[in-house]
C-alpha cells in the first residue's frame, strides 16, 4: 500500500514557502479553519485528495468545471492541441473558432479579445471604457468581485470579505479615488450618483448576478435600470459574466434576462474549460479601440494559448441543452434538500438562486445586498462546513460563495449530498 500522505504536515510545508500555502486565498481555508483539500486528482462529480479520498464536488473549480472533472472529450482536445505545440505568439484558427462560438451565443459579442484571466478581462473592459468616453470615474457595487486589479479591490465581495478587510493595501488612493462604490440593488443611489458625477463617468461594471458575496439576485428590473442610466450619462455599461457566462444557460445571463444590453461584456471559468483562458467582447465599434486597430493598449504573452482555447472550444461544444438541464435539475434538487435538512434542524437560513446558480445564507431574512451579506451566521456556515467535509461531500469553503454543480454530478452524487446534509444542519444548530 502506498504510504498516506499526511495533509497537516504538507499544508505547514506549503506555508513555509508559499504565503498561506496557497496559490489564491480563499484556497488556505481561512473562514471554516482546519488544513484543506490537497487534490490530487479530479474526475466526474468528485475531487480526490493525495490519498486517494473522494469528496463530491461542490465547487467545481469556482465554476470551470460545467461537464465535471476531467471530461474526456475535454481531456482529448487539451492532449491532441499539446502535440501541435503548447504556444506559438502568433494567431490561430482555434481562436477565430471559439471567438464565433461566443459570439453565436451571445450575439452582443460583436468582436472576442482573448485574455488569460476573469482579472485581466475587466481590467481591461475597464480602460477601454475610459479610452471610448474619455472619462476617468468607474463605479462598482459593493460586494461585487471583478478580479483583483486595483480600481476593482473596493468593497470586493468573498475573497476580501472572508479576509476581513477592508479593501487591500497597496492600492493607491489615487487608484481608489476614481472608483464609486454604491450598495448592490439601490438603483436610486445609482441614480444620485449620476447626477452628481455623471459626466466624469466612464461605465458601471456590475456581475450580471452576483455570486461572489453569495448570490445576490437582480432586483427586478434592476440590470434594465442600469442599461438605461448609463445611456442617459453617456457612460458604457459593462456586465461581468465571468463566473455566470455559459454556465446559467448556452449564454449566459444575458441570454435569460432581457432589456440588459451591455456595451462590453467579460467571460471567464467556463469559457476556458479550466485553462487558464478569459475574454472580454462587445460592440465592435467599442473592441476596435483596441490596439492594435486602436489606441487602447492591451497585450498578452500567454493569451489565446492553443491548449486553452482548445478546451474552451471542447467544452462550449459539449455544453449542449441537455447539460443545462441537467445542471438546472440537480442545482434545484439540492436546494430543496439544504432547506429541508436545514429547516429539519431549526437553523436560520436562505437559499438564494439565479437559474442554476445558488447559494446559502445562515440568516432568515432574504439577503439584497453586500450588508446583508455580511450580518450572516459565519460560524454557523463553519460547522456546517466540516460536517459535510467530514462525510466527504466538499463545499465552498466560505459562507460568501456560491455552490457549483456539473453535469457530472449523478444520482450517485445527489444521494451522498442529500445523505450528508441532515448531519451537518444539526450540527450548524449546535452553535
Ligand atoms: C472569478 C471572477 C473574476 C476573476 O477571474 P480570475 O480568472 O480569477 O481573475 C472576475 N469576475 C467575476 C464575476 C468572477 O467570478
Amino acid at each position: 500500500m502506498a504510504q498516506v500522505i499526511d495533509t497537516d504536515q504538507l499544508f505547514a510545508r506549503a506555508k513555509e514557502i508559499i504565503p498561506g500555502g496557497v496559490s489564491s486565498p480563499v484556497r488556505a481555508f481561512g473562514s471554516v479553519g482546519g488544513t484543506p483539500v490537497f487534490v490530487g486528482e479530479a474526475h466526474g462529480a468528485q475531487v480526490f485528495d493525495v490519498n486517494g479520498v473522494g469528496y463530491v464536488d461542490l465547487v467545481c473549480s469556482w465554476g470551470p468545471a460545467l461537464l465535471g472533472h476531467a471530461h474526456p472529450g475535454v481531456v482529448e482536445a487539451v492532449r491532441e492541441a499539446a502535440k501541435r505545440g503548447l504556444s506559438f505568439g502568433a494567431p490561430t484558427r482555434a481562436e477565430v473558432e471559439l471567438a464565433e462560438l461566443i459570439r453565436g451565443r451571445v450575439p452582443m459579442a460583436q468582436q472576442v479579445r482573448f485574455v488569460s484571466t476573469g482579472t485581466e478581462a475587466t481590467m481591461t473592459a475597464i480602460r477601454l471604457a475610459r479610452g471610448a468616453t474619455g472619462r476617468d470615474k468607474i463605479v462598482k457595487f459593493a460586494g461585487c468581485y471583478h478580479g483583483h486589479s486595483d480600481a476593482l479591490l473596493a468593497a470586493a465581495g468573498s475573497g476580501v470579505a472572508t479576509q476581513g478587510l477592508p479593501g487591500s493595501a497597496g492600492v493607491t488612493a489615487a487608484a481608489a479615488a476614481d472608483t464609486i462604490v454604491v450598495e448592490y440593488n439601490d438603483a436610486e443611489a445609482l441614480a444620485r450618483v449620476f447626477k452628481e458625477a455623471g459626466e466624469q463617468i466612464a461605465c458601471v461594471i456590475t456581475e450580471s448576478v452576483p455570486a461572489n458575496m453569495g448570490v445576490v439576485p437582480p432586483a427586478e428590473g434592476f440590470n434594465a435600470e442600469l442599461r438605461r442610466l448609463t445611456r442617459e450619462h453617456g457612460a458604457l455599461l459593462i456586465v461581468d459574466e465571468v463566473l455566470t457566462g455559459f454556465r446559467v444557460g448556452p449564454g449566459g445571463w444575458l441570454g435569460i434576462e432581457e432589456g440588459t444590453d451591455p456595451d462590453l461584456v467579460t467571460f471567464g471559468k467556463v469559457v476556458g474549460g479550466g485553462m487558464p483562458l478569459a475574454a472580454l467582447a462587445g460592440r465592435a465599434e467599442i473592441m476596435q479601440l483596441l490596439a492594435p486597430v486602436g489606441p487602447v493598449y492591451q497585450a498578452g504573452t500567454l493569451s489565446g494559448n492553443p491548449l486553452a482555447t482548445a478546451a474552451g472550444i471542447a467544452t462550449l461544444t459539449l455544453a449542449d441543452a441537455d447539460v443545462y438541464a441537467h445542471v438546472d435539475r440537480v442545482s434545484a434538487e439540492v436546494q430543496a434538500a439544504v432547506t429541508d435538512a436545514l429547516t429539519a434542524a431549526s437553523v436560520p437560513h436562505v437559499v438564494q438562486a439565479a437559474g442554476n446558480l445558488f447559494s446559502v445564507f445562515f440568516r432568515d431574512e432574504p439577503v439584497r445586498n453586500y450588508e446583508d451579506a455580511k450580518a450572516q451566521d459565519t460560524d454557523a456556515f463553519r460547522r456546517f462546513f466540516h460536517a459535510m467535509l467530514d462525510q466527504h461531500v466538499s463545499l465552498p469553503p466560505s459562507a460568501f460563495e456560491a455552490w457549483f454543480l456539473s453535469s457530472a454530478h449523478d444520482e450517485a452524487a445527489l444521494a451522498r449530498i442529500v445523505d450528508a446534509l441532515p448531519r451537518a444542519a444539526r450540527a450548524a444548530a449546535e452553535g
